[in-house]
């Protein structure tokens, strides 16, 4: 749980050189804000640098599936569809990974992404949330319950 509780931007998590990793990337919030159709040149190349010593899968929860292809087509990754929503662990019959490879689940909500990868034994790689004043109001509401979660969590494990 504690490794919940730092938050990364997109150039910290690239100074960190992850290597030969399985890494589990969300798109909302992460690679783009919910308002936001494409994504943005910089936080692609990061993700180019990236995909070069990891194996990365892209597993959103959006309902939008032109999106998540969109996301999938632009990185060159593989976008597991799944009839399953993070943070259960099922998604993972879905993929075929490297299972000697440590993994890491890339993401901005502590109660999907978070506690999936707690679920799955991954490293949970919280970014700092990439976000728009024009998302939609629901999308706004779900951060805010997320992030009330996120400081309790933080609270709990920083006293
Ligand atoms: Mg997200």
């Amino acid at each position: 749980m504690r490794t919940l509780c730092k938050k990364y931007s997109w150039h910290e998590v690239m100074q960190r050189d992850i290597r030969d990793h399985t890494i589990i990337l969300d798109i909302d919030g992460v690679l783009m804000a919910d308002a936001e159709s494409t994504i943005d040149p910089q936080i692609a190349s990061y993700i180019a640098t990236l995909k070069e010593h990891n194996d990365i899968f892209i597993v959103s929860n959006s309902f939008r599936d032109a999106r998540c292809a969109y996301a999938a087509e632009a990185l060159g990754l593989p976008w597991i569809d799944s009839p399953f929503k993070k943070p259960s662990v099922s998604i993972l019959n879905y993929m075929q990974y490297d299972h000697a490879k440590p993994m890491l689940v890339i993401g901005d909500k502590l109660l999907t992404d978070g506690i999936f990868a707690l679920r799955i034994g991954a490293e949970p790689v919280m970014l700092h949330r990439r976000t728009s004043p024009k998302d939609r109001i629901v999308i706004k509401l779900t951060y805010l319950l997320d992030d009330i979660a996120y400081s309790l969590v933080r609270l709990w494990y920083t006293r």
